[in-house]
């Protein structure tokens, strides 16, 4: 342990979706790694899923800051409890860290929990947003919701291509529902922010990916880019698992198999299902296909999917250690809804991508892999988010066939793995971003 470091106490927090607490945890396991104090806290039932995996590393250590007993069906009780119960519970963890002489030195909070920012405050604790989406969105938030509101249809970024409505944030598009509940949540995020203005904004990303976007965010908010935040305790082509697709993929060439998995919130619709089980079928390309158990409802589609897996090469999976299996080397396609982590996820592996956004920022994530760095392609919808299997199709011949596009795109996959892999080493830039953050919070 440095000796700088030791008074160093970070309480991290997150609101309890695996696309939360993914990064977020990560980032707690790194500021450990570097030799400070961290407490990690979510509520009970995230933090059961997370203590039932991993036990904690030295330096690590689990709190939770609200029970759960409002039924998540009913987002706004959910949320005003988790507020209440939160900016209670926080608060007893920063007292109780001062009572035994490990005063918590900065709190760092992440997306839909603005008045952990407020309890910081409260107590006169230093705060960190750590934001969990591409800077790009955030810049397009920051747009919006930040004081002068934005409201037209496109955004210019400088230097990159014109964010059109198709790929903006849904949260900002006026006709989307779920607008009127994430609006008032990233307005008070912004005003937080502006409220305290030298407040640390830490970015899950790198400096070399975003460096457009994080030159705009520079100019108004103190903002440092760490990421990319992807658990490594699932080694990248270390030794694998006895799960049993881990096996299967062992028995596949060489970038030959697509996997197809749409994180953890994205419900398929029985449409949806079916256009992509006949668009892997039909490829004839080996297949990984993640589907939760929530999307699997239809005795017809199930009847189906039964059906066709019986005359082709695929395996279906309820959920897998999707790290583990986008560094297989069988791996040769990421078919992605571009959430963020899968998003950095297929990108640190070097996987190319097909993006099949559904909501959030997932629009924005996909424009960028098609149009920035290239390492994948947009698959076109029929409007209603469906992909149909002929697009699917076309998509996999792109990315996985012999045209020029296709190894365009499957070099700057290999070429951004390795901007990922210097930017998180020892004097990479998002390592001695973290640094920075260590020496001066
Ligand atoms: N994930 C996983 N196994 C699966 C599907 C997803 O481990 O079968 C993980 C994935 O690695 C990622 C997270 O769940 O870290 C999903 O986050 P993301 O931002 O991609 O999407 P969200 O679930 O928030 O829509």
């Amino acid at each position: 342990m440095e000796p700088q470091m030791k008074q160093h106490h970070y309480l991290i927090t997150c609101f309890p979706v695996q696309g939360h607490i993914n990064p977020t945890l990560q980032l707690a396991k790194n500021l450990a790694a570097l030799g400070a104090t961290v407490t990690f806290a979510t509520t009970a039932a995230g933090l059961k899923r997370v203590q039932d995996r991993l036990p904690a590393p030295h330096g690590l250590s689990y709190a939770s800051f609200s029970e759960e007993n409002v039924p998540a069906g009913d987002a706004t009780a959910y949320m005003t409890n988790m507020r209440r119960c939160g900016s209670e519970n926080l608060t007893k963890i920063l007292q109780k860290s001062f009572n035994d002489g490990r005063p918590v030195t900065c709190l760092v909070y992440s997306l839909l929990m603005p008045w952990a920012s407020a309890v910081a405050r409260d107590m006169h604790v230093p705060s960190a947003f750590l934001v969990i989406q591409c800077a790009a969105a955030f810049v397009i938030y920051s747009r919006f919701f930040g004081g002068h509101g934005e409201s037209s249809v496109s955004v210019s970024i400088q230097d990159l291509p014109t964010f059109s409505s198709c790929d903006l944030p849904t949260f900002v598009l006026p006709e989307n529902p779920t607008n009127s509940f994430m609006g008032p949540m990233l307005i008070e995020h912004m005003q937080e922010l502006e409220t305290l203005p030298k407040s640390l904004v830490l970015l899950n990303t790198f400096q070399e990916l975003e460096q457009e976007a994080i030159k705009e965010l520079e100019s108004k908010l103190n903002v440092i880019a760490i990421g990319p935040l992807i658990s490594t305790n699932n080694s990248f082509g270390g030794d694998l698992s006895e799960e049993s697709y881990l096996r299967w993929l062992d028995s596949k060439p060489e970038k030959s198999v697509v996997y197809i998995a749409f994180g953890s919130l994205v419900v398929m619709n029985k449409e949806q299902k079916i256009e992509i089980l006949h668009g892997l079928v039909q490829s004839k390309r080996p297949f990984l296909w993640v589907v939760r158990s929530s999307d699997n409802e239809e005795e017809e589609v199930k009847k189906m999917v039964e059906d066709e897996m019986k005359n082709c090469d695929g395996m279906i999976v309820a959920w897998c250690l999707q790290t583990e299996v986008l560094s297989h080397k069988s791996i040769g396609c990421f078919v992605t809804h571009c959430g963020w982590n899968s998003t950095l996820e297929g990108l640190v592996c070097g996987v190319p991508l097909i993006g099949c956004p559904h909501f959030s920022d997932q629009t924005t994530n996909a424009k960028l892999v098609e149009e920035v760095w290239r390492n994948g392609v947009r698959a076109r919808t029929n409007g209603e988010v469906v992909i149909k299997r002929e697009e699917l199709g076309k998509c996999l011949d792109v990315v996985m066939g012999e045209g020029e596009r296709g190894k365009e795109i499957r070099k700057n996959a290999r070429i951004l793995r390795g901007m990922a892999m210097e930017a998180v080493k020892d004097g990479g830039s998002s390592y001695n971003n973290l640094r920075k953050v260590i020496e001066s919070f």
